[in-house]
C-alpha cells in the first residue's frame, strides 16, 4: 500500500468550460482510522455533470466546493483496514468519497456491494445514482403509459441510455437525441430506442421530431435544455409530462441563455413540467434497485461503461463530459 493519498482539489473557480488547471493534484498522508471507522481505497471514481455546479458559486441545491477543497463525488472502494465490525477488510463499498484515492468512513451512508449481483462499477451507474435518476425521473415524474411517445435528450449518456430502456419496458415508443452517429447506432441497437437523431448534424429539429414522433410527444425527459428543448416543447401533446433532469447545454454559460419563451405551450397542451433531484427519492432507492437488478438479470436492461484509467485523469475525464466524449456511464478506474 502506498503511503500517500492523492487528491484533486479545486484550484480556482472556472468561467465557462473548466480546464485541467481548474483542478490541482496534491499528495497528503493516508488518513488514519479510529475505533468505529474503516479505511478504503478507491477502485472506481465517478465523474458527473452535476460537479460543474459544485465548482460554481451560483445558487444551487448544495454547497459548492471551496477553492482548495477536495472535489466531491461518488466512488466504489475496497476496505483495506477496519475498526468497524460492520465492514471487513476486502469488502467493496459504494461511498461518497470525492476525488481521492483513500477515504476513512464510519460507515454512515455507505452501501456494501455484492459482486455476485453485478460488477461493482455498476453501483456508480445503472445500479447507482444515474440508473436511479432514469428510474424516478421517468416513472415518478412522467408516469409513462403504454403506447405513448417518450422523447429523451442526452440519450446516449449514463442517464439517457437507461431512460429509453425503461420507456420500452413500459411499452412506449422511445425517441432518443444524441450528438454522435456511433452513439445513435448504439442506442438504437442496444438501448431499445425506436428512433433517434444526431442533433449535431440535423439542421431542423422540429421537422425531425415531427417525422420521428408522428403521434406527437407525450413525455419528454430532458437532460440537456437549450434549443433541443425549445423544439420538443412545441410538439407536446395534450396532458404531456416533462421531466427536467439536467440542462447540461447551459452549465458552462456565464449568463443565462435566453431563448424563445415557450411556457405558453404548457397552457396549450395542459402539460406538466417538473424538475427533480434524485436524492429526494433516497427512501425509495432500495425498491428501485431491486426492480432494476431484476431487469438487468432478465436482459431487459443493458448498460455501457466508458472507463478511463488512472487517478491523474480525473479532470480530463470530467471535462470530456461537456464535449460528448463519453458513451454510457463515464468512470475513472484506479489501478490496484
Ligand atoms: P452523460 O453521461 O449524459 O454525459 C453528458 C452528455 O451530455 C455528453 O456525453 C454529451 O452527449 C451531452 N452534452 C454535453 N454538452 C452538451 C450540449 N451543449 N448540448 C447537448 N448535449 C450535451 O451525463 P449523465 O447521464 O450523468 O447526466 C445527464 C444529465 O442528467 C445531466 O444534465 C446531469 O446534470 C443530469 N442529472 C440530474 C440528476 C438529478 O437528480 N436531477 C442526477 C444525475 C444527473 P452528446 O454527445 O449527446 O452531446
Amino acid at each position: 500500500m502506498s503511503s500517500t493519498n492523492r487528491q484533486f482539489v479545486l484550484a480556482s473557480r472556472p468561467t465557462g468550460l473548466p480546464e485541467e488547471s481548474t483542478f490541482k493534484m496534491i499528495e497528503t498522508p493516508i488518513p488514519a482510522s479510529k475505533d468505529g471507522e474503516f479505511l478504503a481505497r478507491a477502485m472506481y471514481l465517478s465523474v458527473d455533470p452535476y460537479m460543474r455546479g459544485r465548482i460554481s458559486q451560483a445558487r444551487s441545491y448544495a454547497q459548492p466546493v471551496e477553492v482548495g477543497g477536495v472535489m466531491v463525488g461518488g466512488g466504489v472502494a475496497r476496505v483495506v483496514e477496519s475498526k468497524n465490525s460492520n465492514f471487513a477488510v476486502g469488502d467493496i463499498v459504494d461511498v461518497y468519497m470525492g476525488w481521492q484515492e483513500y477515504i476513512v468512513s464510519n460507515g454512515k451512508g455507505v452501501r456494501k456491494l455484492d459482486p455476485s449481483i453485478a460488477p461493482v462499477s455498476t453501483a456508480l451507474g445503472v445500479l447507482g445514482i444515474t440508473g436511479l435518476t432514469a428510474y424516478f425521473g421517468l416513472l415518478d415524474i412522467c408516469h409513462p403509459k403504454a403506447g405513448e411517445t417518450v422523447v429523451v435528450s442526452g440519450a446516449a449518456g449514463a442517464v439517457g441510455s437507461i431512460v429509453g430502456q425503461i420507456a420500452k419496458i413500459k411499452g412506449c415508443h422511445s425517441v432518443g437525441i444524441a450528438g454522435d452517429d456511433d452513439k445513435i447506432a448504439w442506442i438504437l441497437k442496444d438501448c431499445s430506442y425506436d428512433a433517434a437523431f444526431n442533433y449535431k448534424t440535423e439542421g431542423n429539429y422540429s421537422a425531425k421530431l415531427k417525422q420521428l414522433c408522428p403521434k406527437g410527444i407525450d413525455v419528454y425527459f430532458d437532460n440537456v435544455g437549450g434549443a433541443l428543448t425549445d423544439a420538443v416543447l412545441m410538439q407536446l401533446n395534450t396532458f404531456a409530462r416533462v421531466s427536467i433532469c439536467g440542462q447540461i447545454s447551459q452549465y458552462n454559460n456565464a449568463a443565462p441563455e435566453m431563448g424563445p419563451r415557450l411556457l405558453g405551450m404548457l397552457i396549450v397542451a395542459r402539460a406538466k413540467m417538473q424538475g427533480f433531484l434524485v436524492s429526494d427519492y433516497a427512501p425509495r432507492f432500495g425498491e428501485a434497485l431491486v426492480e432494476m437488478a431484476g431487469w438487468l438479470r432478465e436482459g431487459k436492461l443493458k448498460y455501457r461503461e466508458d472507463i478511463i484509467d488512472g487517478f491523474e485523469n480525473m479532470p480530463k475525464a470530467f471535462i470530456g463530459l461537456f464535449h460528448g466524449d463519453n458513451t454510457g456511464k463515464r468512470l475513472v478506474r484506479i489501478p490496484e
